[in-house]
């Protein structure tokens, strides 16, 4: 069988979503997926760890970090900035691994403007309903009402680019949701630019076709 480039899967939506919770499930259903852990400058949430929820940086890393060319894209988000290191990108996708972004629309566009573009997959998540977005963001129960306020009132400049997406997911059931997420990944494996050894193959088949008689 032929080897496979990897891919860039990011999946963006408004906060509550359900972006985080599908990203999981999608890496429980195939472990060969790395997350791409973000850098960010904003401080952590009760139980979240350096190094695996985020890479917690100072304004000044983080800002050193650009300036040498080591993020892939980087944005201001809620007041902070965040942005995806390169290195394990590139090294994932040499090896033949996918990688998963959780990324908003700036991050989505820059990564899908830059050399790696062709090889990325982006999928945006909608809630069914305002109302049912509000109802996850209370029910997660991580943030004040005054955080919660200030996600909701962002969660319409997200929705806004929903059409630069490949692919528009309304996250109502979570299990159909889920399944339709895991066949566009199946498929976009599939793409003849995610196979690097098709070339050689057809040249194989030239040559058997030819000496054929
Ligand atoms: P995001 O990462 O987009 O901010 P989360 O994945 O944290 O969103 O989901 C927000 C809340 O909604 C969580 O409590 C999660 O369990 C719940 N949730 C996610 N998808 C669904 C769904 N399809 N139906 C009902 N609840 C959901
Ligand atoms: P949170 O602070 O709730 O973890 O994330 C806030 C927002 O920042 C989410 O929409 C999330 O997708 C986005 N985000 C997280 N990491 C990155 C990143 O590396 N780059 C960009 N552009 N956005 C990010």
């Amino acid at each position: 069988m032929s080897e496979r480039r990897g891919l860039l899967i990011i999946l963006s939506s408004p906060s509550g979503a359900g972006k985080s919770t599908l990203s999981r499930r999608l890496r429980d259903w195939d472990k060969t997926i790395s997350f791409s852990v973000s850098a960010t400058t904003r401080a952590p949430r009760e139980g979240e760890k350096d190094g695996q929820d985020y890479h917690f940086l100072t304004e000044a890393q983080f800002k050193a970090d650009v300036a040498q060319g080591e993020m892939l894209e980087h944005a201001h988000v809620f007041g902070h900035f965040y942005g995806s290191p390169k290195a394990p990108v590139q090294a994932a996708i040499d090896a033949g691994r996918d990688v998963l972004f959780d990324i908003d629309w700036q991050g989505a566009q820059q990564i899908q403007n830059s050399a790696l573009g062709a090889h990325t997959l982006s999928i945006f998540i909608l809630p069914p309903s305002i109302k049912e977005l509000h109802r996850r963001l209370e029910s997660r129960g991580q943030d004040t009402a005054e955080v919660i306020g200030k996600r909701m009132q962002k969660s319409w400049d997200e929705i806004s680019h929903w059409a630069e997406y490949d692919y528009v997911l309304i996250n109502d059931d979570l299990e159909e949701t889920e399944a339709r997420l895991r066949s566009i990944v199946s498929a976009a494996r599939l793409k003849r630019v995610q196979q690097p050894d098709l070339n050689a193959h057809v040249m194989r088949l030239q040559t058997e076709f030819e000496d054929r008689s």
